[in-house]
């Protein structure tokens, strides 16, 4: 049988490695199955995407789309419509996605009007906040799929409620947890450490990318003046993602313990995570990387997709008013922060699972 895997941006780059490794492991046991990968061009910058493939040893992909940046609808169109073009020219049994960005939605809309089979890897979680566009490429693109992998009973009981089929979701858990085990002996301390005088165990780092935290300038920059006036001293790193440089381009701002950084390979990412004090953030994925490794993480959201890393893991939501992190920095300066449990299956075997789930499906 053959799979196209689809990766457009930086969290699907490190959903899809774990996959490719695991249909290798099969293959050279002997199973059937075989596969293309297919970068959408959503992320392009080396930071953002080149980079993944080097430190993940993801292969080069099979083609790139080339979408390049643009609005929401601009995005869209430019994977649908190569995506289809590439679809046509190479024939596939399965088609699958991971993630909830905007090649996930594209690309399974794509694959099912060419009634070919879609497989959704995180399906499932919600937000059920629609005005953030990853929760509008979910529902899509859980609309369409015809195999559902999950990674929470929470996504069991969304897709449970929208009519899906038991028979057609397997809870095999978190991919992005595959990597991040499996990466543990090659993670690396960042060269800028040393230049920026950083010590292990003394420092907190932060993300900032949604929308609704970093559009407008103001609130971005009251967000972080919020923060560096309660950190107590402690320097804060900050990889800014390209979205949220853009906005601070211009603005008039100084803070004192506010480290500004480039975006980090996922190895120093990762590596930074596991060695702070806590970590401060917006993004989904890294809420899952503290809550592995235990490491306290304030979520400026309101609402969260992966509610398991709030009831078992280390992370709070914070919301979206900065004043609110005041007393929760409060408790981790305390030493108050829950210690958290691991979620149910995360233990770095999610891709062999989904893969196993796929042979099995089409009788290989
Ligand atoms: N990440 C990284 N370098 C950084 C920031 C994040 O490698 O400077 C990784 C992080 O470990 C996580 C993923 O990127 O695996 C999260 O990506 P992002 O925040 O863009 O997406 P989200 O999780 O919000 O969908």
């Amino acid at each position: 049988m053959h799979i196209t895997l689809i990766a457009g941006a930086r969290p699907n780059f490190i959903k899809i490695s774990p996959i490719i490794n695991a249909i290798k492991k099969r293959q050279s046991e002997g199973a059937d199955i075989q596969y293309s990968l297919v970068h959408t061009g959503q992320h392009y910058d080396k930071l953002m995407s080149g980079l993944f493939f080097e430190e993940l040893n993801i292969p080069e992909p099979d083609v790139n789309l080339a979408a390049g940046s643009g609005t929401q609808a601009e995005q869209t169109a430019s994977i649908m419509v190569a995506f289809e073009k590439y679809l046509m020219e190479h024939p596939t049994d399965l088609v699958l996605v991971v993630g909830d960005v905007t090649s996930t939605m594209a690309c399974s809309i794509v694959a099912k009007k060419m009634g070919i089979q879609l497989a959704h890897v995180e399906a499932g979680i919600r937000s059920f906040d629609m005005s953030m566009p990853e929760e509008i490429n979910r529902i899509v693109t859980d609309s369409l799929a015809d195999y559902f992998f999950i990674t929470s009973d929470f996504a069991k009981e969304n897709l449970k409620k929208n009519g899906v089929p038991d028979e057609k979701v397997f809870f095999v858990g978190n991919v992005m947890i595959d990597s991040l085990l499996a990466n543990q002996p090659r993670l690396r301390r960042p060269e800028i450490f040393d230049s920026l005088n950083l010590q292990d165990g003394k420092y907190i780092i932060l993300t900032l990318h949604r929308p609704n935290n970093v559009d407008d300038t103001n609130n971005l920059v009251d967000v972080l003046s919020t923060i560096d006036s309660n950190v107590n001293g402690v320097p804060v790193v900050f990889p800014i993602h390209p979205r949220t440089e853009q906005r601070l381009k211009g603005a008039d701002y100084n803070f004192a313990n506010i480290r500004f950084v480039k975006p980090l390979g996922y190895l120093e990412f990762i590596y930074s995570i596991k060695h702070s004090m806590a970590v401060i953030t917006d993004s989904g994925g890294i809420t899952e990387e503290t809550t592995i490794m235990h490491i306290p993480c304030m979520t400026l959201r309101d609402n969260t997709e992966r509610m398991e890393t709030c009831t078992v893991g280390t992370n709070e939501l914070i919301g979206t008013n900065p004043r609110n992190l005041i007393p929760a920095l409060k408790n981790l300066f305390d030493g108050k922060w829950k210690q958290g449990g691991i979620p149910k299956m995360w233990d770095g075997k999610t891709a062999e699972r989904i893969v196993d789930v796929i042979l099995k499906e089409f009788g290989r």
